[in-house]
């Protein structure tokens, strides 16, 4: 194909993107997995009323938080004419981004949300992800690789894809590169093998969706307990894009649990913390707390709700009761 019959073609699909109201391409895809809960997730994700708070507070008590003084890379210690655009480019007020063509970067849970982070006053520009040393990273869109880089007290090994919807990716605390800078790549290639270099205490995948610099919630875009993206289309809007705090704590620790009956996970390695010791090495029983559920225990003592089911002699329709004694090992 000759290019310029590429740049029509490429410039006529903008205008069809553009043509694209918010509104309009903002059509909610709901696979039949979907819980009414997450539809009422969905409804809400324009609103700014953050219920992070409780979300935080949950998660806290879930994972051990741990401190990434994640260096903006967009602004300190960076080379790359490319990116030193952004800091005089226009970012526009508004923008809808294709992501109908995608790959989850890594099938695991969410250890840590993207938001502020209370206890270390700063922001979570990424998401977090549980992922042993060693697994697969995939490019979660069609793209070209524009960094490979080491950062000791920050992402460690990391790479940049930036792809053809105009987001970039950012895959942090890696254990081994497989491309190179300029390399093209698509959805789904394998692009890193997961580690706990840089500032990490224990295996997982730091992963960032940004446009222009500004750094997305990846849960806005990709919905991890479903292993989907909510919607073909994402719109960016310059004043509430830190705002769409459409995490789901229940249904990622029923993903969660699931995610650990059939995953072989790995807490201890090399830099593990007292939490996660305390986590693989806990009580055999436990007390039921008052809201709790069987996936939220299950979750929080790093078992599944069919082990916990199976040492009890009791059903996942079981209905539990506070104060009630539980073996989970
Ligand atoms: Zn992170």
């Amino acid at each position: 194909m000759k290019l310029s019959h590429k740049l029509t073609i490429l410039a006529s699909f903008a205008m069809a993107l553009m043509a694209v109201s918010p509104s309009a391409a903002q059509s909610y895809r709901l696979p039949g997995q979907h819980t009414q809960q997450h539809g009422d997730l969905i409804a809400g994700q324009h609103h700014s009323n953050m219920e992070v708070d409780n979300t935080t507070k949950y998660l806290e008590a879930l994972f051990a938080e741990e401190e990434e003084p994640e260096f903006d890379i967009y602004t300190e210690g960076w080379e790359s004419g490319f990116v030193n655009c952004y800091k005089n480019a226009t970012v526009p007020q508004t923008a809808v981004i294709d992501v109908t063509k995608f790959c989850m970067p890594h099938p695991g849970y969410v250890t840590s949300p993207y938001g502020y982070r209370k206890r270390f006053r700063r922001m979570h520009k990424g998401i977090d992800l549980k992922a042993n040393i060693g697994d697969t990273v995939r490019a979660a869109f069609d793209g070209k690789v524009r960094l490979t880089k080491y950062e000791r007290r920050g992402y460690g090994y990391y790479v940049v894809v930036r792809h053809t919807n105009d987001l970039e990716t950012v895959y942090g605390h890696l254990s081994k590169f497989l491309v190179e800078p300029d390399q093209y790549v698509r959805a789904g290639d394998p692009i890193a093998l997961a580690g706990n270099t840089g500032r990490s205490f224990g295996s997982h995948l730091h992963f960032e969706t940004r446009y222009m610099g500004y750094a997305i919630n990846p849960a806005a875009i990709f919905d991890f307990a479903n292993q989907t993206t909510h919607t073909d289309y994402y719109t960016f809007d310059k004043n509430t894009y830190q705002h769409a705090r459409n995490f789901s704590p229940e249904a990622n620790a029923a993903y969660a649990a699931q995610y650990r009956a059939t995953h072989k996970v790995e807490y201890g390695n090399t830099k593990s913390t007292a939490a996660s010791n305390s986590r693989s090495k806990g009580a055999s029983t436990v007390v039921v707390r008052k809201g709790d559920s069987l996936s939220r225990i299950a979750s929080r003592n790093g078992t599944s709700v069919a082990a916990i089911c199976r040492l009890n002699g009791i059903k996942s329709s079981t209905k539990i009761r506070p104060g009630q004694k539980l073996r989970v090992r």
